[in-house]
């Protein structure tokens, strides 16, 4: 039986509020999945690397849930590209801290190839089976990225083969995901697992618009929503290109953005996109708000009548299905785990490519057919249920229990 797991998210902490910087969809799946373990009775430690002068060394989030600031590098935020070198020291202080309390864990399971990076120095020094989720995948993102943008690291792609070889098992959240594994890693098939991420049913439920609307301040005008965090992966710039085309047919629309910069390009990003809101004369349409907690988040997805997710990249994409959850009907790229997400004409629309014609000539479809909508609502909320934490935690307790079963086997 599964008593007691190690996360390894080194980059980022799931204690960070989601939707700038390096915080997004990851911390919230190591969160949710931390604290429904925990309430099952797995003893849950989370080790990420210390990116302040300030934090306490370990934080008991709650009961059996428990993460720990571990000092890899300077204590400070520092970009992505540039934590490569502190990998080795961040595994090394991982396992003279589980070593300390004797008390080994039954499995380690990293997150994104940095972690899975340091996560087979901890395998290896503590002989313990390793599981990894990648959440993305550099060949993957290189593949639809926008023009302009870097291509990633020959360190991560090589480090990505390296910890997809080196792990018992690893994780996709989509069937989609397992297949770019092998066609583009050529990951084991032997070794991999499915196991989609959940939604908070508590938090994100259908309500009343306008109650919700209400509560918000917003007024009547039909509303279109984007979240998530600003650079060119989530492609902000096809949402507003798209809101002057809407426009056209739909004069009064309004769009909610809500997210900050994130990643190297992020900063440049966010300002492009204030300037081209400006330019095209759209400042009376946009709000732009700060990131928020899920509890408010919610009310956003009940307010709006459509939301945009144009995703350059996407491995699952949490926000569709929280808006699912809240029967927001979805427009989205078609692309990664969008495509499951967004069960297409019932669920949302799924549009090829990043035409902003085309994202607003399905915005407008939806907009102008209430009764539409309202049916996709109705599906949305019903699909939403086979995303949960519960189902997810289930699922990551059977993988373990066979990783350590081969494991003790071998
Ligand atoms: N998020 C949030 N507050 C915000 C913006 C985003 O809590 O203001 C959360 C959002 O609810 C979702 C996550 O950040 O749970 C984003 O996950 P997703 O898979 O959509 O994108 P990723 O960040 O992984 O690229």
């Amino acid at each position: 039986m599964i008593e007691r797991v190690v996360y390894l998210s080194m980059h980022t902490s799931p204690l960070l509020q989601p939707g700038y910087g390096d915080a997004g969809g990851m911390n919230v799946y190591i969160d949710e999945l931390s604290r429904t373990m925990a309430a099952r009775g797995v003893e849950v430690d989370v080790f990420t690397r210390a990116h302040a002068e300030d934090l306490e060394r370990v934080v008991e989030v709650g009961p059996g849930y428990r993460v720990h600031h571990v000092v890899a590098g300077p204590r400070a935020v520092i970009p992505v590209r540039q934590l490569a070198r502190h990998v080795r020291p961040f595994a090394d202080e991982v396992v003279a801290s589980v070593l300390a309390e004797s008390r080994k864990p039954d499995i380690v399971h990293s997150h994104y190839w940095l972690s899975g990076w340091a996560g087979l120095v901890v395998k290896r020094k503590m002989n313990v089976p390793l599981a990894n989720s990648f959440h993305t995948l550099g060949r993957v993102k290189d593949l639809t990225r926008r023009h302009d943008e870097a291509p990633e690291s020959l360190l991560r792609i090589a480090a990505e083969h390296e910890v997809i070889e080196g792990s018992d098992c690893v994780v996709a959240s989509t069937p989609l995901e397992a297949d770019d594994l092998m066609e583009h890693y050529g990951a084991d098939p032997a070794r991999l697992c499915t196991s989609p991420p959940g939604v908070d049913h508590d938090v994100f439920s259908p309500g009343s618009k306008s109650e919700a609307r209400c509560r918000l301040g917003q007024d009547e005008r039909p509303r279109v929503l984007f979240v998530g965090r600003i650079q060119p992966l989530k492609g902000i710039d096809v949402v507003i290109d798209a809101l002057a085309e809407i426009r056209q047919s739909v004069p009064d629309v309004a769009l909610t953005v809500i997210g900050g910069p994130s990643g190297p390009a992020g900063e440049s990003e966010y300002t492009t996109s204030l300037q081209a809101i400006d330019a095209a004369g759209l400042g009376d349409a946009v709000t732009v708000l700060d990131p928020m907690p899920h509890a408010d988040l919610a009310d956003h997805y009940r307010a709006a009548d459509v939301l945009v997710l144009p995703s350059r990249s996407e491995s699952f994409g949490l926000v569709a299905a929280e808006a699912a959850a809240c029967g927001l009907p979805v427009v989205a790229a078609r692309v990664g785990g969008l495509i499951h997400v967004v069960d297409h004409p019932s669920t949302g629309l799924l549009v090829t490519g990043w035409d902003p014609v085309d994202h607003a000539r399905a915005v407008v479809s939806l907009l102008c057919d209430p009764a539409r909508r309202a049916r996709m609502s109705r599906a949305a909320v019903e699909w939403s249920e086979r995303f949960s934490w519960q189902q997810t935690a289930q699922r990551f307790l059977e993988l373990y229990q066979g990783a350590v079963e081969r494991a003790g086997s071998a």
